[in-house]
């Protein structure tokens, strides 16, 4: 007992801000603790409620404590946790076969996260070349704006400076090409280039779909040169484009694709899907993972699945994300001076703000709208897929009331400016 309570916090450590404990790479989180979730309602302590439109980022993709989720969970849970993959856990190859029969692909590898579902995928692509005798094949393509994850090889596929410094010596073994533009990216297919890596839809870049021609155009250059064309899908895959996986409804079919967030529906779970040739390309030792596909994240992985291919669910995405897309050009058009366009497919859904879009997002949150920012000044909407009608035209009623007093706002300050110009004008 006394060396137990020894242990305990000295009152001078203990005065100090619990959160200095962790290491400080996050923005300052917002400063709202809350106790539990109702699907897409989130409450705090003290009882205020709030509309979840960002579902920890694509992530709790059936909205919070959803009741077969937190069964398959609890079920799981009294049964086994874990044992590594020196035993078959039938449920993994259960999902395995699942995902590959409403996919391109033949063979899966389960992982705990979206970044180490794109570092197998990248590990593929170099895995495949040396397979089939082009060693010498290991540069791979990423995109400009894209987000892959944070391992470095995640942070150089994306090339975004602000996460490579000072991490990636070099370039890594990896080239990137503007967005959308097909003869920059044939330009840099070299005699070492093994894939391409890119998001169908980007995310953290801004809400950025890739065009039908250009996604098209990729996958023939893939053709021609013998490259591994690798979708990273880790944000608008397991139904939030309105498709089991977005590039289903744009007829373009890749060799690997990376998947988490919301396959997991909150439970840490990621996975890569491969092509027959691919899959074969990655034998045994070649890779590995301790928790990847263990018994509790397959339980609860199994079941979002379940449910994302329900009869039904698919077209409603789609329904209701054309329908928040209406009801969101119509703020646009009438609140041009503060709303820009809206983007995205399904409940993927991005607006491109004129005023700065952090403004506009705390002005949500105070009304009790909790919405994402992405690149190119976009509020990101990321709803959970099954938000009801009623969630959606409150969540747009609010954010009109955020627009219109921006509005307002700025016309004041702009007469006031235009006032203060009048006065100190010189006369003539
Ligand atoms: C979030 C995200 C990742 C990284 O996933 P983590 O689970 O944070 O590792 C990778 N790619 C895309 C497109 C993402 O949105």
């Amino acid at each position: 007992m006394n060396t137990i309570e020894t242990t305990l916090p000295t009152e001078q450590n203990s005065a100090l801000d619990p959160r200095g404990a962790l290491w400080p790479t996050y923005a300052p989180p917002m400063d709202l603790v809350f106790s539990h979730g109702d699907g897409t309602v989130l409450y705090t302590e003290d009882g205020r409620s709030f509309l979840d439109f960002i579902s920890g980022i694509a992530v709790t993709g059936f909205g919070h404590a959803h009741p077969a989720l937190v069964a398959a969970l609890n079920e799981q849970a009294q049964k086994l946790w874990h044992l590594s993959n020196m035993f078959r856990v039938p449920a993994a190859e259960h999902l395995a076969h699942t995902l590959a029969a409403n996919s391109f692909a033949h063979g899966v590898f389960f992982t705990n996260s979206g970044t180490e579902s794109v570092e197998a995928g990248l590990k593929a692509i170099r895995g495949y070349q040396a397979h089939i005798g082009r060693a010498e094949r290991f540069r791979i393509i990423g995109m400009a704006g894209s987000f892959h994850g944070r391992s470095m090889a995640a942070v150089a596929a994306a090339g975004n400076p602000a996460h490579c410094q000072p991490f990636i010596p070099g370039d890594y073994g990896f080239d990137q090409a503007p967005w959308d533009d097909l003869a920059a990216l044939e330009a840099l297919i070299g005699p070492q280039t093994a894939g391409i890596i890119l998001e169908p839809i980007q995310g953290e870049g801004g809400i950025r779909p890739a065009s039908e021609a250009f996604l098209r155009g990729v996958r023939e250059l893939c053709d021609q040169h013998n490259l591994v064309l690798m979708f990273d899908e880790v944000q608008c895959g397991i139904g939030r484009s309105g498709a089991l996986f977005a590039h289903q409804s744009l007829g373009v079919e890749p060799d690997v694709l990376a998947s988490a967030k919301g396959l997991g529906g909150g439970f840490p779970v990621g996975a890569c899907l491969a092509s027959e040739a691919v899959a074969q390309a990655m034998p045994m030792g070649t890779h590995g993972s301790t928790y990847g596909g263990n018994p509790l994240a397959m339980a609860v992985a199994s079941k979002v699945v379940e449910l994302t291919l329900e009869p039904g669910l698919l077209q409603s995405v789609q329904a209701k994300g054309d329908k928040t897309q209406r009801l969101l050009q119509s703020l646009c058009e009438r609140y041009p001076e503060v709303l820009k366009r809206v983007a995205g497919t399904g409940l993927m859904l991005g607006v491109e703000c004129v005023l700065p879009n952090t403004e506009l997002l705390a002005q949500c949150r105070q009304r009790g709208l909790l919405v994402g920012k992405a690149g190119a000044n976009m509020l990101r909407l990321l709803p959970p897929l099954n938000v009801s009608e009623e969630h959606i035209e409150q969540a747009v009623a609010i954010l009109e009331d955020v627009v219109k007093d921006a509005a307002q706002a700025a016309a004041a300050s702009d007469s006031a400016i235009a006032e203060t110009a009048a006065l100190v004008a010189p006369k003539e």
